[in-house]
């Protein structure tokens, strides 16, 4: 197929706009989106660190890519790379990522489950089930994320999620029926390093082309604790909604959007939790994995 604005071979067919893309007008197209979505949220400004969280995969390994490429040539803004170690025997490793984030000049921070909580997520797989392997892990990466970004003074945390990702989170929120998260807004709180998600309009396929064209040795296999996590069901379920109906991601990503801030009066502020000193809403989820581990 020929590309719809200038005739070249194209690289890919974009269903929800009906027009093929050479590479060129792809990277121009895909580009443009992900800054679109930083100046409409403001994410980025003059003085920020940005820690990119790394995880080496296509996402973050694109989102390194294109922001060293649009921002890494100004002096105020810092990019460096997080890396977390969740201790997934055969799955993580760390060398491929810090290559790529020496690749493109930034430095890069490694921590683990291990040295953080004393135990690795293969550990708490093996004694509380593989079942509970994503919620555990989610609520430990985000909780020592957050920490490790503080510490090295980010002022933002750059997260590789796409369309899809963004789609399955409000899709998983309700049928959770977890209101709480599907209407509170990011604000800045005290402790809380904002997020950002430069990549939050674009889909899935089109950020691992994005990577698959400009990045070298991004990880390709996935976690094998994935299959077993709600995610995946919302995945398939969502994938085979949005064949019949490909703008059903967008519609979900801007149902989420504008569900958020309706707190009215339940809107609930972060307290420090005593144990570990981070800001939380409620209980320490970390600290209860932490505890439920020592039992
Ligand atoms: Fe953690 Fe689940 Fe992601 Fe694996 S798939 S890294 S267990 S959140």
């Amino acid at each position: 197929m020929k590309c719809s604005k200038c005739g070249s071979d194209a690289v890919l067919f974009q269903d929800y706009s009906g027009m093929h893309l050479c590479e060129s007008h792809f990277t121009a197209d895909f580009e443009g989106r992900a800054k679109k979505a930083i100046r409409k949220y403001r994410w980025i400004s003059q003085g920020d660190r940005i820690a990119v969280a790394m995880s080496g995969g296509k996402d973050s390994s694109a989102l390194l890519h294109f922001l060293a490429k649009t921002f890494g040539e100004r002096r105020d803004i810092t990019i460096f790379a997080i890396s977390i170690d969740e201790g997934i025997c055969g799955y993580r490793d760390m060398k491929p990522v810090e290559k790529i984030a020496e690749r493109y000049g930034v430095s890069f921070h490694s921590v683990s489950f291990k040295d953080a909580y004393g135990f690795t997520l293969d550990e708490i797989v093996a004694k509380q089930g593989d079942r509970i392997s994503c919620s555990r892990c989610g609520v430990l990466r985000r909780h020592l994320l957050n920490k490790t970004a503080r510490e090295l003074g980010a002022t933002k945390i750059a997260l590789g999620f796409n369309l899809d990702d963004e789609a399955q989170s409000v899709l998983m929120n309700a049928l959770r029926g977890d209101a709480e998260t599907l209407v509170r807004r990011q604000v800045p709180r005290e402790g809380f390093i904002p997020r950002i998600r430069p990549f939050i309009h674009l889909p899935e396929r089109e950020v691992a082309l994005y990577a698959l064209l400009n990045v070298e040795g991004f990880i390709e296999a996935g976690c094998p604790y994935s299959k077993k996590a709600l995610r995946a069901d919302v995945r398939e379920i969502l994938n085979i909604y949005n064949y019949r109906h490909p703008a059903a991601k967008y519609a979900l990503v801007n149902l989420g959007e504008g569900l958020k801030g309706n707190e009215g009066d339940n809107k609930t502020e972060p307290s420090i939790c005593p144990e570990c000193g981070e800001p939380v809403f409620g209980e320490c989820q970390a600290c209860r994995i932490v505890m439920e581990m020592k039992r």
